[in-house]
């Protein structure tokens, strides 16, 4: 049992509290959003007035926030974590940023002799409240072997991807492949519509031939063939077009800053922020395929 502090318990970062909580830690929540307090009081934290009474106190400081400048601000702004620690405290970074930020905030702290992990996640706040995230984790060996058992009590599958900033690389990695594959098993489907291809002999085709992926079988952008996929209740998210248009942001942002070419990558960011733009940044990503339809 550790003394955890948690910042950021929102979508995400509340449910992965309560399991904390649940695993029998001491777990100290702060959070802008009173509402989010408030709901993680009410599965067992404790609130706490400020960000640096939660972290003077913790062994493990784990952060949940929304983006890099969150992050940056709030491990090494005024008043920020790095300052207000015990020598020795573990921090672990859970939010999706962009490499560049997740890099230069570990830096900031090994500066200051604290030892850092980048950690994003992928599941969604159903893998969040189930304890079956996925952990991409980036830092040291040493690091990594002291983070492990409080990652696997909020997630299932916890992978150390590398040094600082892996884990982040390995997270917009594979959301470009899935933002990317999801506009391809859309544009199949519109296609096979306008062909009078029945959609589901289309699914029972390509979900055991080649062009068989996740988009296609597990998250399945029409209705009918997947029962459990977003397409089934109007594009209810799910994983929103907004959040996927970040995933995709950062991915171009890294590709650009690697000289990696990625044109792909480069036309769904493109799709992704214009159904954002067109005011669905609240849907599922899934419901591209609309927009490709010109719906
Ligand atoms: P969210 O907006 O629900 O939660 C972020 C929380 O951070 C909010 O409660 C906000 O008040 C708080 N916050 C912001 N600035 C703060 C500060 N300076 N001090 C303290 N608290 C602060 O977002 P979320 O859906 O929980 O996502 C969090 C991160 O997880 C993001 O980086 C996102 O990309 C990533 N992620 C989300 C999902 C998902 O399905 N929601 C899946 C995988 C990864």
């Amino acid at each position: 049992m550790a003394t955890i502090a948690f910042i950021g318990v929102g979508n995400m970062g509340g449910p992965m509290a309560a399991n904390l909580v649940k695993a029998q830690h001491k777990v100290l929540a702060f959070d802008l959003s009173k509402d989010n307090l408030d709901r993680a009081e009410a599965v067992g934290a404790e609130r706490m007035a400020s960000m640096a009474d939660a972290v003077a106190a913790a062994e493990i400081v784990v952060t949940m926030l929304p983006a890099g400048p969150e992050v940056r601000a709030v491990y090494l702004g005024e008043g920020g974590i790095v300052g207000q620690v015990k020598p020795g405290t573990l921090l672990i970074d859970a939010s999706t940023i962009d490499v560049e930020s997740a890099r230069a905030v570990a830096a900031g702290a090994a500066a200051a002799g604290l030892e850092m992990l980048d950690a994003p996640v992928s599941g969604g706040v159903g893998g969040a409240s189930a304890g079956t995230l996925t952990f991409m984790v980036g830092g040291t060996a040493d690091a990594f072997a002291k983070a492990e058992a409080v990652l696997a009590q909020m997630g299932k599958t916890i992978v150390h991807a590398g040094a600082s900033g892996a884990g982040q690389a390995a997270k917009i990695c594979n959301n470009m492949i899935l933002g990317i594959s999801m506009v391809a098993v859309s544009e199949a489907f519109n296609l096979a519509d306008k062909l009078g291809l029945d959609r589901q002999k289309l699914f029972d085709v390509a979900s055991r031939s080649s062009g068989q992926c996740w988009s296609l079988t597990s998250y399945c952008p029409v209705p009918g063939p997947v029962p459990t996929s977003p397409a089934n209740r109007d594009y209810q998210a799910g994983f929103t077009a907004a959040m996927m248009a970040k995933d995709m942001r950062l991915a171009q942002q890294a590709a650009q800053a690697a000289g990696a070419v990625t044109p792909l990558g480069a036309a769904a960011a493109q799709i992704y922020g214009l159904m954002n733009a067109a005011g669905h940044g609240q849907q599922d990503f899934s419901a591209v395929i609309r927009l490709l339809a010109g719906k």
